[in-house]
């Protein structure tokens, strides 16, 4: 649409294009609203042209279209209550342990978190573990637990969520509904995903490759969720030094055919702590939008991947290390001085 175009001829647009039978997205931008359209199997030939507002029609030959710089030029940017964002200049910085394991655990490591000037906090209530032997996460409970650590450092909230039914529980208490790597291929519930009012964090499955993942972004948004944030978490070689390879060459690919913003994780992407914070600070100088890191009160008890959970000494480090490379990719970090808890606030 033109820049100037109002909101009745959006609407105008759209209704034209469902009347046709086909489904329209109205994404809106920076300078102007996409309406991206699904549906048809080829040319969509319905004269969009003559409609007031419209600047032009742009055949998309890509097999993931709404993921797509064609449908939208300016990046995506996700807005969050507690004044954080992803897709701007500010870093969108996740810390948190691996899985919420009790209030105590989840709080000691929140207010480390909130202390450093992070504004999200993560951290699982239901984990997906290769044993089902192994810790499997607190449930509701652990959901209730992160909602508490929301109210109290006013840190936004990310878990994940690894069936349907978690899904229901995960939108109504989270801030971020994250997909794992395992499920992003799950498209039953991607497609569930794209219903829901909540922002997406979605994973780079451990063998996807680029066109997957946009693919996979592609059916939350396909579905009318527009705020998708992708993250590359490692993915799966030959080497034995670390647990996964993390692609950061995936970040500036990512950038060139998606306006969507774009994570690193570098706890899952190495699985060892030494290499945290190097990749930490290498994934910043690349130009992703924000880290994903596991940090932990005790990493020693941890109940799951204490191994590649940095003390909170070592994620303060980080932090500092991140505010000195941020401006010279010309990005920025949230002050620390926004980490109060809501009784001083
Ligand atoms: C996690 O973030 O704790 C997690 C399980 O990640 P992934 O899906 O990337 O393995
Ligand atoms: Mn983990």
């Amino acid at each position: 649409m033109q820049a100037h175009a109002s909101d009745e001829q959006v609407r105008a647009v759209c209704e034209k294009i469902e009347r046709a039978g086909f489904k329209a997205h109205p994404i809106p931008g920076a300078q102007r609203t996409a309406i991206g359209i699904t549906g048809n199997q080829g040319l969509v030939e319905i004269g969009l042209e003559e409609l007031p507002g419209v600047q032009e029609v742009i055949r998309v030959s890509k097999p993931y279209k709404l993921v797509s710089r064609d449908v939208k030029q300016d990046n995506t940017v996700v807005q969050f209550a507690n004044g954080g964002s992803v897709g701007g200049k500010e870093l969108m910085i996740i810390a948190g342990p691996c899985s919420v394991e009790s209030r105590e655990q989840t709080f000691a490591s929140a207010e480390r978190v909130a202390r450093a000037g992070a504004r999200f906090f993560r951290g699982g209530a239901y984990k997906p573990r290769t044993s089902p032997y192994a810790f499997q996460g607190l449930g509701e409970e652990g959901l209730r637990i992160l909602a508490e650590v929301r109210s109290r450092w006013n840190l936004m909230i990310v878990t994940e969520a690894i069936d349907y039914e978690s899904l229901d529980l995960v939108e109504e208490y989270a801030d971020v509904i994250q997909i794992g790597a395992r499920n992003m291929q799950n498209f039953s519930l991607l497609k569930r995903a794209g219903k829901a009012k909540k922002p997406v964090l979605l994973k780079r499955g451990m063998s996807a490759t680029l066109e997957e993942f946009l693919m996979a972004a592609e059916y939350v948004m396909s579905e009318g969720n527009y705020n998708v944030i992708l993250c590359e978490r490692g993915v799966r070689t030959f080497a034995d030094h670390t647990r996964n390879t993390l692609d950061l060459s995936i970040v500036p690919a990512v950038q060139r055919l998606s306006h969507l913003p774009i994570l690193v994780d570098p706890s899952h992407g190495t699985g060892k702590r030494d290499k945290v914070s190097p990749l930490s600070r290498a994934a910043v100088a690349v130009g992703c939008d924000g880290l994903m890191v596991e940090m932990h009160c005790d990493p020693d008890r941890a109940l799951s991947d204490g191994m590649q959970s940095l003390y909170p000494d070592q994620f303060d480090e980080l932090m500092g290390a991140v505010r000195q490379i941020a401006p010279i990719v010309g990005r920025t970090v949230a002050p620390v001085t926004s980490a109060q808890p809501a009784a001083a606030r």
